[in-house]
């Protein structure tokens, strides 16, 4: 309106009214061929004209400090002012400091350097704030060039800069080198281009240091070991960092990638499988985090990927694409690997070095004992005596050769070649465990009783070894349970799994000893083990055959009152 126009130029209402109707009947020729109302050598239409085409001219400017000193070479020449210049606040609260400024010869110097001393600000200043006027005004003053030295008198007007709510700085302009009074519309231009000038610099560093943390966090992004980037809804990029451009073959900047999707860049089984993926991120709005991904290089060679996509989301929440980052960690993986892979080495061989000691030293005692009785069948001359020793021959040497048997089969257990598994019918396999240790039982005065349903699925598995497993459980209930007692075997489906059960009434394990009895030659009840011919390796080739055939194991057991081993072996699936 006509009242704001004539409050923002501080000119009356009237002069405004005049214009406007000049400018209805003439147009802006009109307006500029007028001489001005109070000086007929410097219109105010052409100097505010003049004001608006600097104003438009500054904006333009791509640094601050071009656009300060623009701000006083166009001022000076276009706005018709002897000299001008710049302050700004100081790191100090109420101190400012030169930006740039005009020498006693009507050149633009740069004073930052050339007087690098902060000074108080206009005494002025409190007065001028508080009626609102912007603007300061000295008539007759001292005037100084850059260096600080007086050379000569005039007029000094100073016009505040604000950023909106703050005073940042200082316009200041004076007569020095022409001597010209200061005409009524000075005092209003400078404060106008004051105004302006506060707003574009404050913009202006305010973008300056947008860009100045854009470029540091670009710089942070292209230097990163991961790739990050950003996609659209389409999964197209449109962010790449410079770490993702270098490690896609064929691209060699961000451009060959923006706008791309996966399927310009890979084969188009990954590119699909990527795609999917991401609509599928977008549509639930599930992060992915941390997957693995193996990719295959142009060479054949793999390498693989830790890939975090999170969805990007608008300030209403709505998701607008995705951020991912991705890393590779073929290297780790291959190190990850190869140390898995020498510990198990040298677990190997350390299980390797035990065997070798334990078993020399089980060979040795049976040794020793047929050595004994050799020589001594060789002096004897009773029959009787001589049967007596070689029956003990004979009892050691069968304890060798179990020793024997049982080492060959848990190094064969250990070796990891597949063994091809058929169908196997537990409670027949069962029933013939019991027929061969029966007269074992008896000896020993144990009941066997069997618990076998009609119905039992066939499991998949070898029956050889399946055949170990049950008769070395049952094998140990008869020696670890005393005259009288009993050991029941079961068969039961579970699900997808039978379960087998040996429970005997014996002597039972020890907490302790429960931790330790699937280890190699380790034995509870030492004297009892050897009384029975026990090797030590019974219950590893257990553990060793139900591992071969995918299955578990637990072990229940109340010294004093017996023990119960329970296995399960997958049901064989009809293929
Ligand atoms: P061993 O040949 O000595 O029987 P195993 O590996 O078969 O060796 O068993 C290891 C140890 O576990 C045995 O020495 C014994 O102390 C204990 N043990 C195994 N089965 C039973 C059981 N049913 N009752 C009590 N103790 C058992």
């Amino acid at each position: 309106s006509i009242n704001d126009t004539a409050r923002l130029f501080a000119l009356p209402p009237a002069t405004i009214r005049q214009w406007r109707r000049r400018w209805r009947q003439g147009g802006l020729a009109a307006l500029s061929d007028e001489p001005s109302l109070d000086d007929p050598q410097f219109p105010i239409l052409e100097r505010l004209r003049a004001l608006q085409e600097i104003s438009l001219e500054l904006t333009r400017q791509t640094s601050f400090d071009d656009l300060c000193r623009q701000a006083v070479e166009l001022g000076r020449a276009r706005l018709r002012f002897d000299r001008l210049g710049l302050f700004f606040l100081a790191d100090e609260p109420g101190y400012y400091r030169h930006s740039f400024g005009t020498d006693e010869n009507g050149n633009t110097v740069d004073e930052r350097e050339e007087f690098p001393i902060q000074w108080r600000g206009p005494d002025e200043l409190e007065e001028v704030l508080s009626t609102g006027s912007n603007i300061i005004l000295r008539q007759d003053q001292p005037l100084f060039s850059g260096s600080g030295q007086m050379i000569g008198w005039g007029w000094n007007a100073l016009a505040l800069l604000w950023d909106g709510s703050n005073l940042i700085g200082f316009l200041s302009a004076d007569n020095l080198i022409h001597q010209r009074p200061l005409q009524p519309d000075d005092l209003e231009i400078l404060k106008l281009y004051g105004l302006a000038l506060g707003a574009l610099c404050s913009r202006r560093r305010s973008e300056d240091l947008l860009l100045k943390e854009r470029n540091l966090l670009r710089a942070i992004l292209d230097h990163t070991v991961d790739y990050v980037y950003v996609k659209d809804l389409q999964s197209r990029f449109i962010v790449v960092n410079q770490t993702h451009v270098n490690n896609i073959p064929g691209v060699n900047s961000a451009q060959d990638m923006l706008g791309k999707t996966d399927f310009d860049l890979m084969s188009a089984e990954q590119a699909q499988s990527f795609y999917d993926q991401e609509q599928e991120m977008f549509r639930t709005g599930v992060p992915i985090l941390n997957r693995e991904e193996a990719f295959m290089k142009d060479d054949g060679s793999q390498f693989i990927f830790l890939t975090t996509k999170v969805p990007l989301r608008d300030s209403n929440g709505k998701i607008i694409g995705l951020v991912g980052v991705g890393r590779d960690i073929t290297d780790v993986k291959q190190a990850e690997a190869q140390r898995l892979e020498l510990a198990l080495e040298r677990e190997r061989i350390q299980l390797m070095e035990e065997l070798v000691t334990n078993i020399s030293h089980d060979l040795k005692t049976p040794l020793s004992i047929i050595k004994t009785n050799l020589y001594l069948i060789e002096r004897l001359d009773d029959p009787e005596r001589k049967r007596a020793k070689l029956e003990i021959i004979n009892e050691q040497t069968l304890r060798l050769e179990k020793l024997i048997q049982d080492t060959l089969m848990l190094s064969r257990l250990d070796q990891t070649e597949r063994v091809i598994f058929r169908s196997v019918n537990l409670n027949a396999l069962i029933r013939q465990v019991e027929t061969d240790l029966r007269l074992r039982a008896d000896v020993r005065q144990v009941q066997l009783k069997l618990d076998l349903p009609n119905a039992l699925p066939a499991c998949a598995g070898n029956e050889n070894d399946l055949w170990r497993l049950v008769a070395n459980l049952v094998e140990n209930a008869i020696n670890y349970t005393p005259a009288g007692g009993t050991v029941h075997i079961r068969t039961q489906q579970e699900g997808n799994e039978i379960r087998i059960e040996v429970e005997d009434s014996g002597i039972g394990i020890s907490a302790d000893n429960l931790d330790r009895i699937f280890e190699r030659f380790y034995r509870a009840d030492k004297a009892r083990s050897l009384d029975s011919g026990g090797s030590g390796l019974g219950l590893p080739i257990v553990k060793g055959v139900v591992e071969m055939h995918h299955g578990r194991i637990e072990v229940q057991s109340e010294p004093g009152r017996g023990s119960c081993f329970r296995v399960w072996l997958p049901i064989d699936q009809p293929h």
